[in-house]
């Protein structure tokens, strides 16, 4: 059988000490901190909930360098969210908490940008999210550090800088939903796979970003992602 059309290109990530880390799906965990979740107006411990980006959303951006993504269109309101992203090496289903991180190949750093005003219309509207959210170039992000290296992360500060200015500042610890939950939470929604990428949720501090400026977002025990607008 052949295509009629070139397949399209699989998106991939570089990993640290060699080799690439194809992207199967991007999964993003909403409201996983409880400061953020108080400055986007909601209560403190709710269900997780998720959403999707597709995989052809990540702006890989090697350690060291300063990556570029575009403006997007439709938005007056471009944010920021540094993240924690967990990288799946072995995928499931009904995932039990104890095994999770058995799952889990590594680790990068990610910024889930947002269109914040679609996003907000959106949920005013109950529609859904993937205007604010899932557009390209929404999901830069630093090559894969394995666990391996780094071994399981369970504190260390994740904190995002425009143009040298702190925005945003928080701790791993402060998850309210940690990585075995997400992972066990999501399974039971989704069959995970190898390749996919689970954005884990933003600290407070988010904001808004436009043309020239340049963010620098860092964790603890992965490393440092700069991306600037362009
Ligand atoms: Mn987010």
């Amino acid at each position: 059988m052949s295509h009629v059309l070139a397949p399209a290109v699989t998106p991939v990530v570089p990993v640290v000490g060699g080799g690439t880390f194809a992207v199967h799906r991007i999964y993003c965990v909403g409201r996983n901190y409880a400061e953020h979740a108080r400055e986007m107006g909601h209560s403190e411990r709710e269900p997780p909930f998720f959403f999707l980006k597709p995989a052809d959303a990540v702006v890989p951006v090697p350690f060291g360098e300063t990556g570029t993504i575009d403006y997007p269109s439709a938005t007056a309101d471009l944010q920021h969210e540094v993240e924690l992203v967990v990288a799946i090496g072995t995928g499931g289903h009904d995932i039990g908490a104890a095994e999770a991180m058995g799952h889990v190949w590594g680790y990068a750093v990610g910024l889930d940008m947002t269109r914040r005003d679609r996003q907000s219309e959106m949920k005013k509207q109950g529609r859904p999210w993937e205007i604010g959210k899932a557009f390209e170039q929404s999901a830069p992000i630093s090559p894969i550090v394995p666990i391996a290296r780094s071994g399981a992360l369970a504190r260390g500060a994740i904190t995002l800088e425009v143009n040298s200015q702190p925005r945003q500042k928080g701790d791993l610890s402060d998850l309210i939903w940690n990585v075995a939950e997400i992972i066990g939470q999501l399974s039971r929604a989704w069959t995970l796979q190898p390749g996919d990428l689970v954005y884990t949720g933003t600290p407070a501090g988010v904001g808004t970003v436009v043309r020239g400026d340049v963010m620098q977002a860092s964790i603890a025990g992965v490393g440092t992602l700069r991306v600037a607008v362009r």
